[in-house]
């Protein structure tokens, strides 16, 4: 039998979707709703989904409230059992959650089918175990141990952006889950279904009613409501430093602890010694998804000597790409998610344009899917100055900049020179030159030679506007914990 039954439903790519929140263990919908489109024809309504208020935010936070003594007194290893039956479910489920994530979000069909998807059940399995297998850090001084245990949080607010749904919301409530907490998950009003079948799913796997509740909603609606309520115990949020900014001030308030992994501007340094054609398809490949990747090197800089083979090269990998329908295994460059975002994009390019930017490729929208296409032409820009606006914010479109350097402190100069710090790519032949760089740029993630590779276990997470605190293995479930020093004075017990 599908897993995927109850409450308000719509047939979405051939699967049943539900419309509603998910809370307590049962489907509740809300008098409002708010409309789903699909990028891939904007023409084509998806759904209209519960619009959560006040009121679902109350009931969800209660419903996680009353869940939670229970969750957390099962142990590690008996929420480590469920987690893992969700995670198989996740597994079976792959076809039927790619179909509806692709034409919610348009991310690549095949890419969400091959990898991404897959890693949400991975991020179920990895941290159920890790949180199972904890063993407890002992200091010892002074003839005392001091022994550092975990301790369950409590009801967890979990808000996650619209690329990527499915996948970044596993990423985090994953964690918050194997840890003890119960979890109110809002995923993005742009891209809302995919976690309402993960809801399906927790049921399926056993959940027990409010550990895992999707609300549904608008961010400042139903979303601020949520993060204001005294009740939580722990925030965590993936999305724009923007909005970040305004949960900061409501998780304040409370005095809760909160994790904020934001936006990003991420150098691509090339350097002379590095494989040059390895550099520029890695460089091209950020094109894919139509770059709406918070993680991609979107500043290309290159060292000033091999800045016309580099761009021969680049050209010549950018001309592969193939726009077209996110469902077709030819695709690379998907639309973009939604007609307020083509319009941002096309903005930057237009103001960049204007200042005296040079457009080096592209430069406006396609002219795939008629006046409605959400597609935008993979763009390169070398600004006049450092300081353009397309180099010192975020796009998140299909917009790379271009810039050379002349010697290993200018490239260190450069690519620390945004507010941002979540990820850093860096090409060179030398691993001295790799060790120099690894530790001189500021963020949170560098890849040498390669890209978007990463252990379930490493630290993630941004430095300056790009995040606080660390995600990733032990670095999340201490997040999501309470940690406690635990000492018995030796010989004053039995
Ligand atoms: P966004 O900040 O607009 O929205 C993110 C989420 O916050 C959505 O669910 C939204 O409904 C909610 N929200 C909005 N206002 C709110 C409020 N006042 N209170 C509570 N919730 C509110 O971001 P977006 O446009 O959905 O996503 C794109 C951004 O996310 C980019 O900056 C991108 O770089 C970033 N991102 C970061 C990572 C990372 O791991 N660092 C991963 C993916 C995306």
């Amino acid at each position: 039998m599908s897993p995927f039954t109850g409450g308000t439903r719509v047939e979405v790519g051939g699967v049943s979707v539900s419309t509603d929140h998910y809370i307590g263990g049962r489907r509740v919908s809300s008098p409002f709703t708010f409309e789903d489109r699909s990028p891939l024809d904007w023409s084509v309504k998806l759904a209209d989904v519960s619009r959560g208020d006040d009121s679902i935010a109350d009931l969800a936070i209660t419903a996680a409230v009353e869940a939670f003594p229970a969750w957390a007194a099962l142990g590690p290893s008996g929420r480590a059992e469920i987690m893992h039956r969700l995670a198989d479910l996740i597994d079976a489920n792959i076809p039927s959650l790619a179909a509806v994530e692709c034409l919610d979000m348009a991310m690549l069909e095949e890419s969400l089918r091959l990898r991404v998807l897959a890693r949400g059940a991975r991020n179920f399995r990895a941290y159920a175990d890790l949180a199972a297998g904890y063993e407890e850090r002992v200091w010892s001084s002074n003839g005392t141990a001091n022994r550092v245990i975990r301790m369950p949080a409590g009801p967890t607010v979990v808000i996650t952006p619209w690329n990527a749904p499915f996948m970044l919301s596993t990423w985090k409530c994953a964690p918050a889950l194997a840890a003890g907490n119960t979890v109110v998950l809002k995923p993005a009003e742009w891209s809302p279904l995919s976690c309402s079948l993960l809801a399906d799913l927790a049921h399926e796997a056993g959940m027990p009613p409010g550990v895992f509740n999707v609300v549904q909603g608008i961010g400042e609606e139903v979303g601020a409501a949520l993060v204001r309520d005294p009740r939580l115990k722990r925030i965590s949020f993936t999305g724009s430093p923007a909005t970040a900014r305004h949960i900061g001030v409501a998780a304040a308030t409370n005095i809760v602890p909160f994790t904020a992994e934001l936006g990003g501007k991420g150098p691509f340094v090339v350097f002379a010694d590095a494989d040059l054609p390895a550099a520029a398809k890695k460089a091209a490949g950020q094109y894919d998804d139509s770059g709406q990747v918070c993680l991609a090197g979107t500043r290309l800089l290159v060292e000033a000597s091999v800045r016309d083979e580099f761009l021969r090269l680049f050209d010549e990998f950018a001309d592969q790409h193939v726009l077209g329908d996110s469902h077709d295994p030819a695709t690379t460059i998907s639309p973009m998610i939604h007609p307020d975002h083509v319009a941002n994009v096309a903005g930057f390019v237009d103001r960049a344009r204007a200042a005296g930017d040079t457009i080096l490729r592209g430069g406006q929208p396609s002219p795939l899917g008629g006046d409605d296409g959400l597609w935008y032409e993979p763009t390169l820009i070398e600004p006049a100055s450092n300081d353009s606006e397309v180099v010192q914010r975020e796009i998140f479109g299909p917009v790379l900049t271009f810039q050379t350097f002349t010697d290993e402190a200018d490239a260190v100069r450069l690519a620390n020179s945004t507010e941002y710090g979540l990820s850093a790519i860096v090409y060179t032949g030398s691993q001295e030159r790799a060790e120099r760089m690894g530790r001189a740029i500021r963020a949170g993630t560098i890849w040498t030679n390669c890209f978007l590779v990463r252990d379930l276990t490493a630290p993630f997470g941004g430095c300056g506007i790009s995040g606080i605190g660390r995600e990733g293995g032990d670095y999340a479930l201490d997040f999501y914990s309470d940690l406690k020093m635990f000492q018995v004075l030796e010989g004053t017990t039995g």
